[in-house]
């Protein structure tokens, strides 16, 4: 029978740093994932020559995050291009600024806000999960400018549909990151190696320390006895219909690192084995309208379509027609290689309520309107030579950051009653944005693990 000393559930982001992480530590490491693609939820596929990235768009560490976990296990993760510019759409006079003409008038109030966010102490911020951005924020200033920045930014970065509703803590958590360490409010680049080659180069290091990983590998249990883990079970051969119980491949080990997300770890962990408490935390997060939603168009033109730089990433709260929150920017800028010579590759979001997103006839005809609206505000977009439309529900891109929805309001990343259990996900306890956040989190897991920090990571902070 197989033995291990972990078991990882997932090869995304979380569950290749974990395999990568453990392997360089000289564990017996077994990665395990259901489909034949690396990535996860940040997955990157082709279609008729483009390169569409369903999940993952652009990374938002400044460096202390997924970077260096890549250089712990000896490869690189390559910093391409940064967006330059953040134009917003005043949906009142309906034409485009940039955010700067905002807040730029008196400076001062921004400088104050961020000297006061570069002096509070991450545990401070940590007493901000039950608050809003804007109630911290007016500590410091009433400037409307400054307000807008900081919830312009939550939008692009969390996809919030109600950003005057947005937590303190999870949004300052990231601004004093990207302060300290990239000297902007938020940094956000593409992966220069692409999304697709970057879950590779972290699968190649994982297997170049002997860790292995399986694909297409479903598991279907953690074998928990009296409290201690035994094992997992893996299906074998297919099930043909739901009534039938498959045979099973036990593979032992005393650890597993589960990176899956709260709305379907508990088809793997068995309930009954988990405290209720803990349970109802994950059931509560689960809550469809609490997951972030919302419509994915993908358009290509024979023209470019910018508004300041070819690299901008611009948002709005209300676009003209449908009147959803969202983004926008050109993929093909920052990677010419995802769309063939000479054609654009725009990408765009209308984040709506994930209570809507099972709402067959809503999301069709806010489709529509958000596409028309999206003509209003890019007029360039309304002869495309190509265009994929995407619901982002089932995955979703996380858990809502609101108020008492993050930080210490989350299920703790280690079971409470279970040595060895870990849940390394973003939906979990753990702070930072996306395919950043699940690496750290991945991150946090192994080193309580090993018991000890990683050398490097000292002086970082662990959530
Ligand atoms: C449309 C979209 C856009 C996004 N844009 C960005 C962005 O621009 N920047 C950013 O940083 N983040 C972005 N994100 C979020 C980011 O993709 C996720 O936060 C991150 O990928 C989560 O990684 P993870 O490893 O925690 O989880 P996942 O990627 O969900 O990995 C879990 C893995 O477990 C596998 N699995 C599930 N069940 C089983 C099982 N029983 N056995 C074995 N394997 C199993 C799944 O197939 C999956 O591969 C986006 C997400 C979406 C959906």
């Amino acid at each position: 029978m197989a033995r291990y000393d972990v078991v990882v559930i997932g090869a995304g982001a979380a569950g290749l740093s974990a395999g990568a992480l453990l392997a360089k530590e000289g564990k017996s490491v077994l990665v395990c994932e259901k489909s034949p693609y690396l990535g996860g939820r940040a997955l990157a596929v082709k279609d008729q020559g483009f390169t569409v990235n369903i999940g993952g768009h652009l990374i938002e560490d400044g460096g202390s995050g997924i970077t260096k976990i890549f250089e712990n296990v000896g490869k690189e993760l390559i910093h391409g291009k940064v967006n330059a510019e953040m134009p917003v759409w005043d949906h009142e006079k309906l034409e485009w600024g940039s955010i700067r003409d905002r807040y730029a008038a008196d400076k001062t109030e921004l400088k104050k806000v961020i000297k006061a966010l570069v002096n509070t102490s991450w545990e401070e911020l940590d007493r901000w999960d039950d608050r809003n951005l804007r109630d911290w924020i007016h500590q410091y200033t009433d400037d409307q400018g400054v307000v807008d920045l900081f919830e312009y930014i939550s939008v692009l970065e969390c996809l919030t549909d109600e950003p005057w509703d947005h937590s303190a803590s999870d949004n300052l958590f990231v601004r004093k990151m990207h302060y300290e360490e990239k000297h902007m409010a938020a940094y956000s680049c593409w992966p220069g190696q692409g999304w697709d080659g970057l879950w590779q180069d972290l699968a190649d290091a994982c297997r170049e320390k002997g860790g292995e990983i399986r694909m297409n590998t479903s598991v279907s249990r953690v074998v928990i006895e009296n409290r201690q883990i035994k094992g997992i079970e893996i299906p074998r051969d297919p099930i043909i219909n739901s009534k039938e119980t498959a045979e099973v491949e036990f593979v032992e080990t005393g650890c597993v690192i589960s990176t899956l997300p709260v709305w379907n770890v508990l088809n793997v962990i068995p309930e009954n084995d988990l405290p209720n408490w803990y349970t109802g935390q994950i059931k509560h997060l689960a809550q469809d309208k609490y997951r972030v939603s919302w419509l994915g168009l993908y358009i290509a033109t024979e023209e470019p379509v910018y508004q300041y730089a070819p690299q901008e990433l611009s948002t709005w709260v209300h676009d003209p027609v449908a009147g959803l929150p969202g983004f926008f920017f050109t993929q093909s800028n920052m990677d010419p290689s995802t769309a063939p010579e000479g054609q654009h590759l725009h990408v765009m979001g209308g984040v709506i309520p994930g209570s809507k997103a099972s709402d067959k006839e809503y999301v069709r005809e806010t489709f529509d309107k958000f596409e028309e609206g999206m003509g209003i505000m890019y007029p360039g977009l309304k002869n495309p030579i190509w265009r994929r439309r995407t619901l982002v529900f089932d995955p979703g891109f996380g858990v809502i950051q609101k108020p008492c929805l993050v930080g210490s309001y989350r299920p703790h990343w280690r079971a409470p009653n279970i040595p060895g259990l870990y849940f390394a996900s973003e939906t979990f306890k753990s702070r930072g944005i996306g395919v950043d956040r699940a690496a750290r989190a991945a991150l946090t897991c192994v080193e309580d693990y090993l018991g000890r920090r990683l050398d490097g990571y000292e002086e970082t902070w662990r959530y």
